[in-house]
C-alpha cells in the first residue's frame, strides 16, 4: 500500500435517494460527512459498504453544489463490466457508500468551451450549476459527444442553463437533429471561432488526446486547455 493510500480518509454515508435519470445513468444523493468540502469539478473514490465491495473503489465526480448539505453523484452504469456501477443499481435508500478524499484538477478558470465525451460531462455539471448560481453562465459553451441520441443525459438541464450554447454530436447515429461524427478540426471550426478562450476537455483518454491536439492546431494555447491531467 502506498503512502497516498494510507492517508486516504474514508467516510461512510447513507444513500438518501437513488434514481435513473436516463436508461443507463443513476443519480445518487447521499449524506455529506462532517467537515467535507469540494470544489465544483472535483471527484472522490467511492465504494459500496458491503462485504466483497468495500475495497472496489471507483472515481466519481460530485455533481451538486458544494454549499449543499448532501453529496450528489451522476453515474453511468456499465452492466457489461459486471463491476461497481452495475452493483450500484441494486442499492436503495439507507444503503451505505464509502467516500474518500477529494481530488481533481478540473476547475473553472474563465469563460470557455467545455468539451465532454459521455460521462466526462460530470465535472461540468457542478461547474455549470455554480456558474448559474453566480449568474456567470452566459458565454460558456458545452459540446457534448455521445454515441447515440438516447445516450444524451440531462439534455433539458443543459438546454435550460446554456440555451443555444449547448451543442451535441453523435458518433454512431446519423439523425437530422444532431451533427454526426467525432469532435475533430472541421467540427471545431464550424462551432468555435475564438481560440483564445479557455477549453475544458473531459472524456475517454483517446478523445481527450485527439481533441487537445485539434484545439492546439486551431490556435488554443496550452495554458488555456484544462484537463484532468493539467
Ligand atoms: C476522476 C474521474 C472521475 C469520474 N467521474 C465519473 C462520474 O462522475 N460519473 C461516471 O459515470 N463516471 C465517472 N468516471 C468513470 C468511472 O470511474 C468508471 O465508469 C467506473 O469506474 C466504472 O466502474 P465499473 O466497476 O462499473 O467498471 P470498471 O472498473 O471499468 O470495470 C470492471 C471490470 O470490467 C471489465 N471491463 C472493463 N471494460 C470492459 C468492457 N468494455 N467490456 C467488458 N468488460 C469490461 C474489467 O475486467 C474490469 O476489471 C470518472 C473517472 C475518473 C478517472
Amino acid at each position: 500500500m502506498n503512502k497516498k493510500k494510507e492517508k486516504m480518509k474514508s467516510n461512510t454515508v447513507k444513500i438518501k435517494s437513488i434514481e435513473l435519470i436516463n436508461y443507463n445513468v443513476l443519480r445518487i444523493v447521499t449524506e455529506k460527512p462532517n467537515e467535507y468540502s469540494f470544489e465544483p469539478g472535483q471527484a472522490t473514490e467511492v465504494s459500496i459498504n458491503q462485504a466483497n465491495w468495500k475495497d472496489e473503489k471507483r472515481p466519481f465526480t460530485f455533481t451538486n453544489l458544494p454549499t449543499e448539505d448532501v453529496l450528489e453523484f451522476t453515474i453511468k452504469v456499465y452492466p457489461e463490466h459486471d463491476g461497481v456501477t452495475e452493483k450500484l443499481t441494486e442499492l436503495g435508500v439507507g444503503d451505505e457508500l464509502i467516500v474518500g478524499d477529494v481530488f481533481g484538477a478540473i476547475k473553472f478558470k474563465g469563460k470557455g468551451v467545455f468539451l465532454a465525451g459521455g460521462s466526462g460531462v460530470t465535472p461540468f455539471i457542478a461547474i455549470f450549476k455554480s456558474l448559474e448560481e453566480q449568474n456567470r453562465i452566459r458565454n460558456n459553451t458545452l459540446i457534448f459527444a455521445n454515441r447515440t441520441a438516447k445516450d444524451i443525459f440531462l439534455e433539458d438541464s443543459f438546454k435550460n442553463m446554456l440555451g443555444g450554447s449547448f451543442i451535441n454530436i453523435l458518433s454512431e447515429e446519423d439523425t437530422e437533429k444532431y451533427p454526426h461524427g467525432h469532435i475533430d478540426t472541421n467540427f471545431l471550426k464550424s462551432t468555435v471561432s475564438d481560440y483564445s478562450q479557455y477549453f475544458y476537455v473531459c472524456g475517454p483518454p483517446k478523445m481527450i488526446e485527439s481533441v487537445v491536439e485539434d484545439l492546439k492546431k486551431l490556435g488554443a494555447k496550452d495554458d488555456k486547455i484544462v484537463t484532468e491531467e493539467s
